[in-house]
């Protein structure tokens, strides 16, 4: 079964090293699923444990990490969203009965009885999650029968019902941890003496390269040298070894209606992928270039994009960023035009072409043209590896967004923006940018997938929104400056999934011209948050509602909008101007998609359109 909850992580290590750093690391990158506090314990060689809790984001668990000495080879960690229980300090895991400290994913359903019961046998309980019943109860057991943890959490978990991947330690016997597994993920990764446990493998990256799933029912005891695993009858057994995953099961729609639909929600996932080992120390680390190709980029005078539909608005975003942030001019094109026009090349310039499929026709005429044209070099941004773009392209960047079934694109098109952003970070070091600029964008970067699994969160008010449009034949949609692409790549998907017709026009445009089309009938989206062109925008709103158009706002709070007659708007969280782009694109996805429920259209598979274009 797979596990389409995107909430909650466990990490744990047992290690011959202080494992703190790799705990708090570990839980970062599970953030993308969402949770409301974070907690770790660490246990040291002499058995002395220290437990720390603090709600909201794993920063302040990591803020407050440094001011207090966290000594330990072994320890367990949790993110937690909240199901028995307020999101608090005191329900945030780990949980603790004596010396027994426990992580714990899922709901434990029968979790009064065992409650009242252990009141009954004295132990005081301090949260009020379903959890803390566990530590309990293998504190007692312990208490008991005695023997070794392995030993007392068999009895525990056969008087669990409900779901459960916990994770367990015991200060008396400090390099020994034991986990077990019933209906929520978890993976063992091996390290070169050490080992780890997750409840995704995504946490474990940076430390392990070998993985091995736990069965359902199966029970584990770790140390930094062993593993001893067991399945729900108790008979030791080997499970097997496997590399780092795919994450997506493509296959499957899983608990979604349409694979569309499955790849919006996968996008907090697919960009914490696409930045995974690509961040290190706060810089971008591109080593996967080889040096030789990366020194070669250090005398790009210019930028060539060339890209075909929502990759050329991937391009055309990236232009505002090549230019405004690493100062290098950047040109943008669609390859079916690039490749007829006998195009004149600038001074060692850079061709990138951004293709999900690295099949599309034009966009591999225009990279085998650019070479009788003498380009500095080709770079290719792509989601296929092995693909021929990547084959033939001098040097290629990949997109982690695992395989992609919907005939529109969602996830492969943020993260080629994640891996522009990244490259004009890059680049602009090389000409010279100062550093803070670097900081400023990897810092945004970082803050990504955590603030797309919070816009997933307002599905319900774009539906709302969506009904409407289903009745339009006609929706115009408009922004300026980085956003203005993005008002095209919100037209674009209304289009290809709900047959309305939608343009996109830089609003300082709309005088020269649309302006004439504005009515009743027309429904206008305005892109809109707080940024150094909102007063120039709102000028544009004004010009709108005087000639009796209908707006719908996507925007934030400082942007201080009033819904009013003939203005809706939708308020999403603040974020930096950088991934404004990356951030509005996921709200628009949303907004087509009910549109299109709403209509009943195939979302997945647009009538006349294919998903990889490799026809001219
Ligand atoms: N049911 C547990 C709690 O409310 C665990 C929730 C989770 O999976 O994070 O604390």
């Amino acid at each position: 079964m797979y596990e389409y909850k995107l909430m909650c992580g466990i990490v744990g290590a047992v290690a011959q090293r202080n494992i703190t750093e790799i705990l708090i690391k570990g839980l970062q990158a599970l953030e993308y699923r969402g949770y409301d506090s974070a907690g770790l314990a660490v246990v040291d060689s002499e058995g002395k444990m220290t437990c720390l809790r603090r709600t909201g984001k794993v920063q302040s668990l990591a803020d407050a990490a440094k001011t207090q000495p966290l000594l330990g080879n072994t320890g367990i960690a949790h993110t937690r969203w909240a199901t028995h229980g307020k999101p608090s300090e005191l329900n945030a895991h780990p949980h603790l009965s004596t010396h027994i400290a426990v992580v714990h994913n899922g709901i434990i359903e029968n979790y009064e009885s065992l409650r009242n019961l252990l009141i009954h046998r004295g132990y005081n309980f301090t949260s009020e999650t379903d959890t803390e019943v566990i530590a309990h109860l293998i504190d007692w057991q312990q208490r008991q029968q005695g023997g070794s943890l392995l030993e007392v959490m068999q009895p525990v978990v056969a008087q669990l019902s409900g779901t459960y991947g916990v994770v367990v330690m015991d200060s008396r016997d400090p390099a020994r941890l034991v986990a077990a597994r019933s209906g929520s993920p978890l993976v063992i990764g091996c390290g070169e003496g050490e080992n780890f446990i997750a409840s995704d493998e995504l946490a474990l990256l940076k430390v392990a390269r070998r993985f091995i799933y736990l069965a359902e029912g199966d029970l584990v005891e770790m140390t930094h040298s062993s593993l001893s695993i067991f399945d729900g009858q108790g008979n030791a057994v080997q499970r097997a070894e496997t590399a780092p995953q795919a994450q997506y099961h493509a296959g499957d729609k899983g608990l979604y209606r349409h694979y569309m639909q499955k790849e919006i929600h996968e996008q907090p996932l697919a960009l914490q992928q696409t930045l995974t080992d690509r961040i290190n120390n706060g810089k971008i680390d591109f080593s996967e270039l080889g040096s030789d190709i990366a020194d070669r980029l250090t005398n790009v005078q210019h930028i060539q994009i060339v890209a075909c539909g929502t990759s050329y608005h991937a391009g055309l975003v990236a232009r505002y960023w090549f230019e405004s942030l690493a100062g290098i001019p950047c040109d943008v094109e669609i390859s079916s035009e690039f490749r007829y026009r006998q195009p004149v090349v600038r001074a060692n310039s850079l061709l990138i072409t951004l293709s999900q499929s690295g099949e599309t026709a034009d966009t591999l005429a225009a990279l085998r043209l650019s070479k009788t044209l003498g380009y500095l070099a080709s770079l290719a941004i792509c989601n296929v590896a092995g693909s021929s773009l990547v084959r033939e392209s001098d040097m290629a960047l990949m997109t982690k967004a695992g395989i992609e079934i919907g005939v529109a694109s969602t996830k492969a098109f943020t993260t080629q923006l994640a891996v522009l952003l990244m490259l004009v970070a890059f680049m602009g070091k090389k000409k010279g940018r100062p550093e803070a600029v670097e900081h400023k964008i990897v810092h945004a970067l970082q803050t990504l997938p955590v603030k797309i699994t919070e816009i997933l969160t307002w599905d319900n008010s774009i539906a709302n929104l969506a009904n409407n449009f289903y009745d339009k034949k006609h929706a115009l949609f408009i922004g300026r400056g980085e956003l203005y692409p993005i008002a095209m790549e919100g037209a674009l998907k209304l289009k290809e999934i709900s047959y309305i017709h939608a343009e996109a026009y830089a609003a300082g445009e709309l005088k020269h011209g649309p302006l004439a089309l504005i009515d009743e009938n027309m429904p206008v989206i305005v892109i809109a948050p707080k940024n150094s062109l909102l007063e120039k925008l709102k000028s544009n709103i004004e010009e709108i509602r005087a000639r009796g158009g209908e707006l719908s706002i996507f925007t934030d709070k400082a942007a201080a909008f009033n819904e009013s007659k003939g203005i809706k708007t939708i308020q999403l969280p603040q974020v930096d101007d950088i991934i404004a782009p990356i951030f509005y694109t996921v709200a628009l996805q949303l907004l087509s998609y009910h549109v299109a429920l709403i209509k009943k259209t195939d979302v997945d598979q647009p009538r006349n359109l294919a998903k990889s274009v490799t026809v001219e």
